[in-house]
């Protein structure tokens, strides 16, 4: 039996299993269709969060970000390049801070922008601050 991981869908947050070992280079969502390779930074409400952070075997790095703080904006197109970086290794997502405040207090944000990476449903990592492109993707390889 091949090895499998588990991508949550970025569209409709359904969990998909993929073979671990071969590389691939179309993988579609079983359930809407939509391609696992879209590296779009997903934007997660206190559903979808729990879905992707619990539901994922692949890295999750979350961007908390608010719609009226400048270097969170400044740092968007970084977090989107950088994700481009990783389809199928590592999911980008982004909370607004504004819209779920609940969330933003359950990981005890302080400034943003902050970046949480997860892995397994914990909390392996956390930045505040902008960062560039190639800062992200330096981060990020060191849990993918
Ligand atoms: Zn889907």
């Amino acid at each position: 039996m091949s090895e499998k991981i588990k991508i949550v869908c970025p569209n409709c947050h359904k969990i998909n299993a993929i073979p671990a070992n071969k590389e691939i280079h179309k993988a579609n969502c079983g359930n809407c269709g939509h391609s696992l390779f879209d590296t779009h930074p997903v934007s997660l409400d206190e559903s979808s969060f729990s879905k992707h952070i619990n539901g994922s075997d692949i890295p999750v790095v979350v961007d908390f970000w608010a719609e009226w703080c400048g270097p969170c904006k400044m740092m968007a197109p970084n977090f989107e390049a950088a994700a481009s970086h990783f389809p199928l290794k590592a999911q980008f997502a982004k909370v607004n801070t504004e819209h779920y405040p609940t969330l933003s207090a359950q990981f005890g944000i302080r400034g943003i922008p902050t970046i949480i990476i997860f892995k397994n449903g914990t909390e392996v990592h956390r930045v505040s601050g902008a960062l560039d492109q190639n800062s992200i993707v330096n981060l990020v390889r060191n849990f993918v």
